[in-house]
């Protein structure tokens, strides 16, 4: 069964994952069971996806429940779940308004057109197209995010790109001052913390200092909370903990608690800019997703955002304890660990005793299920000492 997956996987799927040496086919909460009845404690829920992680109860009869009525009507006509869903996040941010995608990337080039639109209405076409991001920021992989990602190693091979982004350095303040001093620039989008590039907080009097640039020059600030949001960082979303007021926030991975669902938040100034057939998608906000993504963010309450916060500091605490850890750095459960030792190295010594992991550059990459046992997480702390220490 194992090795025929495998197979064919190598025979008919085009090799852009290096895939670990597991199949994995069934689980419950932050515990999986692959091909050969092996069980992992899952410290990586589907990259941030798996929000209650596998097999969730509550998560699967909203699935369900929605599955018995319709699975799919185009928004040619209105949807219960989807209006409920946007309700309740405008509600939970003060946004205003949203538009439903089916991925992190499209959350973002929602954002993308949102911000050059507003510019564009305001301004003038061509006036202010430009967008601001940061070096070492990942925003997504269809050409325009690419262009946004600010790592030179995406920008080979599938050139031209979309042009009118300006990458400056993460933490900057004079870079950030220039770029939007420029007078070409309609938004600064960036992470609150890099997960792609290293699992690295941004510095918040940098934050804070480019919020209020935004402010001062019309500038809108867009946080791309694909990885972050939804409760991942120990607030509903990681800007929060900024004290910043974002004008258009994107996200996706966790909100769908395992479906395809990307959101684009918008706030007071692009609430409007998006007009009939300015942007669209044909499955975008289904209902079957957004009945779970409606039963995932209902749940995302202070209860659970402590109890993620209380996680994290367990987790630090026994991480930093372990000998040849040189960092941990990120926010909530969303973690990164720099070894003496080689990080690959140690996601595969991990797996041999049962714990699934990621990595993020050269480092190793925490991101559990957000509601991980204590049991759970202890056991994984105890692999994975063994494991870096061996
Ligand atoms: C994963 C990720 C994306 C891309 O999301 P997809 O759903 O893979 O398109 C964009 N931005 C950030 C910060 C991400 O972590």
């Amino acid at each position: 069964m194992q090795t025929d997956t495998r197979k064919l996987d190598s025979t008919y799927i085009a090799h852009t994952y290096l895939r670990f040496p597991v199949e994995i086919v069934s689980g419950q909460g932050a515990t999986v069971q692959d091909a050969s009845g092996k069980t992992y404690i899952d410290l990586g829920s589907g990259i941030a996806v798996n929000s209650f992680g596998v097999n969730d109860p509550v998560w699967k009869a909203a699935v369900l429940a929605q599955l018995d009525k319709v699975q799919h009507a185009s928004n040619l006509y209105y949807t219960q779940p989807q209006a409920e869903l946007a309700q309740v996040l405008c509600e939970k941010t003060g946004m205003k308004k949203v538009f439903f995608g089916n991925s992190g990337a499209e959350a973002n080039e929602c954002a993308i057109k949102a911000a050059r639109k507003y510019a564009s209405d305001k301004y003038g076409e061509g006036v202010r197209p430009n967008i601001v991001t940061l070096i070492n920021s990942f925003h997504g992989r269809t050409i325009t995010t690419l262009s946004a990602t600010g790592q030179d190693v995406f920008h080979h091979s599938f050139g031209p790109f979309t042009p009118g982004f300006l990458h400056v350095p993460a933490g900057s303040i004079p870079a950030m001052q220039a770029a939007i001093r420029r007078n070409d620039v309609c938004a600064v989008m960036m992470e609150m913390v890099q997960g792609e590039g290293g699992v690295l907080p941004l510095d918040p009097e940098f934050v804070r200092a480019t919020a209020k640039l935004c402010e001062e020059n019309d500038v809108l600030l867009i946080v791309d909370e694909v990885q972050t949001g939804n409760g991942r960082t120990g607030t509903m979303y990681a800007y929060e903990q900024f004290a910043i007021a974002p004008d258009v926030v994107s996200t996706a991975k966790g909100i769908g608690g395992g479906l395809p669902i990307g959101v684009c938040l918008l706030g007071e100034k692009t609430q409007d800019v998006l007009g009939p057939s300015a942007h669209g998608s044909t499955f975008g906000g289904n209902p079957v997703c957004a009945a779970g993504a409606l039963s995932i963010v209902k749940r995302i309450d202070e209860a659970l955002l402590s109890d993620v916060r209380r996680k994290s500091a367990r987790l630090v605490s026994g991480l930093q304890a372990i000998r040849g850890v040189r960092s941990v750095t990120g926010l909530g459960l969303m973690l990164g660990v720099q070894t003496e030792k080689n990080a690959k190295e140690i996601v595969l010594g991990c797996i041999e005793k049962g714990v699934l992991m990621l990595t993020a550059k050269d480092k190793i990459r925490l991101l559990p299920a957000l509601n991980i046992t204590d049991g759970e997480l202890e056991q994984a702390l105890k692999i994975i000492k063994e494991v870096i220490e061996a």
